[in-house]
């Protein structure tokens, strides 16, 4: 069941108040064998554990295309990203990119090997895309986009691509399509490159983007 958007918002902080468990007030600690602070329960002694996060994703091939879609949501609204989001508890990486695929651009597709691995720690996330083959042109994009879309590789965007790792894994491929080999390549972003989008770094608090 789906909510009104503006009752709800995403994300909630990573740090927590309350315990999950009892609902007493948190304290930050380091418990005892660790050595990071953490947010404790000192009533029923729950340690509150938080940790990166992963993002799936396909890069979708038609022919000599690449598929995209342009954002219905914030952030980074009306700029064109690979489909790709949150993985949710309980599925694979695969799963969850061939889910968001679906989401974002009701392509049908036929999933290839692992991409791109992308370690993003000032968002707190690891990216994961895989390369897919898309076995129709019929496109029937969700709520989550505006419109989804093919581009040749000469006409993509690039000034209004939503985020980092969409850039970076689209710029290794145009080099490898060159090569005729595509093998998995694993890097990280570094908090200190300017965002293309808005000219600013990342802060340290944006935790919305998915960079
Ligand atoms: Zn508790």
């Amino acid at each position: 069941m789906t909510s009104q958007a503006s009752s709800f918002f995403f994300p909630a902080p990573r740090a927590q108040k309350f315990c999950s468990q009892c609902g007493t007030a948190l304290r930050q600690l380091i418990p005892p064998d660790d050595n990071r602070l953490r947010d404790v329960c000192e009533h029923c002694g729950a340690v509150h554990y938080q940790n990166p996060r992963n993002v799936v994703g396909v890069l979708p091939i038609w022919h000599d295309k690449i598929l995209l879609c342009r954002r219905a949501i914030e952030p980074r609204y009306d700029k064109w990203t690979l489909p790709a989001g949150f993985m949710e508890l309980g599925e694979t990486t695969a799963q969850g990119a061939m889910r968001e695929t679906q989401e974002e651009a009701g392509a049908q597709i036929e999933l290839g090997p692992l991409y791109t691995v992308i370690d993003v720690p000032h968002a707190e996330q690891v990216h994961f895309f895989y390369l897919a083959r898309v076995l129709s042109e019929d496109l029937f994009p969700g709520p989550e986009s505006l419109e989804a879309a093919f581009f040749a590789l000469d006409e993509i965007p690039w000034d209004q691509l939503a985020f980092r790792t969409i850039i970076t894994t689209l710029e290794h491929y145009l080099v490898d399509v060159r090569k005729g080999i595509f093998p998995m390549h694993h890097y990280d972003i570094p908090l200190d490159i300017p965002d293309p989008a808005s000219g600013s770094l990342t802060s340290r608090h944006g935790k919305i983007d998915l960079d």
